[in-house]
């Protein structure tokens, strides 16, 4: 399913600016107040706009960063990872093509790196890591481009997983419910059919 213009436009300004409200929004994109709004609801729903918050520097909060580079069998990488899920310090976690864990840490004192470096090479199943300070930030931007003729890639509302065709549809209350399988249209139902 594809992104509109409107959308397209939407997430733009919103990504450069959260606190506009529907109304400043639909006067930059030429879209009534209720399509605003119904848009962006859509787009919450569906977990493009995954949330709204101030943009803070960790640098004049006088934080450290790092870069974690970490190496394991692939059958036990998402052990590995498992280990940071719960790490405030872990900003950032990738599993990447190469097979290894990219992680990006930041740090409150300049001390708990080296902690940091020392539980990491505790983990057993860490075969090899490399860790690296930040000097300075030379570009941070937000993840997403938004570019047009962008494409959604709708999330199972059942199971999770990433549905790459188009995906299966359930009616809620006049909202759609994506979903990836007939299996997980009949768990969807049958948890609808639930009192309560
Ligand atoms: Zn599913």
């Amino acid at each position: 399913m594809g992104l509109d213009n409107s959308d397209v436009n939407i997430l733009n300004i919103l990504q450069g600016n959260g606190r506009l409200s529907y109304r400043q929004i639909s006067e930059k994109v030429k879209v009534s107040v209720p399509t605003v709004s119904s848009k962006v609801g859509n787009l919450e729903r569906i977990g493009v706009i995954r949330g709204y918050h101030a943009e803070l520097d960790p640098e004049r909060l006088g934080e450290l960063s790092a870069m974690v580079s970490i190496k394991a069998r692939p059958a036990e990488l998402s052990s590995v990872a498992a280990h940071f899920k719960d790490d405030e310090q872990v900003r950032q976690m990738f599993f990447l093509s190469s097979g290894r864990l990219m992680l990006i840490c930041t740090f409150v004192e300049a001390h708990m790196i080296n902690d940091f470096a020392a539980k990491v090479g505790a983990i057993p199943e860490v075969l090899e890591y490399d860790i690296a300070n930040v000097i300075s930030v030379a570009k941070e931007l937000d993840r997403a481009v938004i570019a047009p003729g962008l494409n959604l890639v709708f999330q199972c509302m059942q199971c999770g997983k990433d549905i790459r065709d188009e995906p299966l549809k359930v009616r809620d209350g006049g909202r759609n419910i994506y979903l990836c399988s007939a299996e997980c249209i009949n768990a969807t139902r049958s948890r609808m059919a639930r009192p309560g």
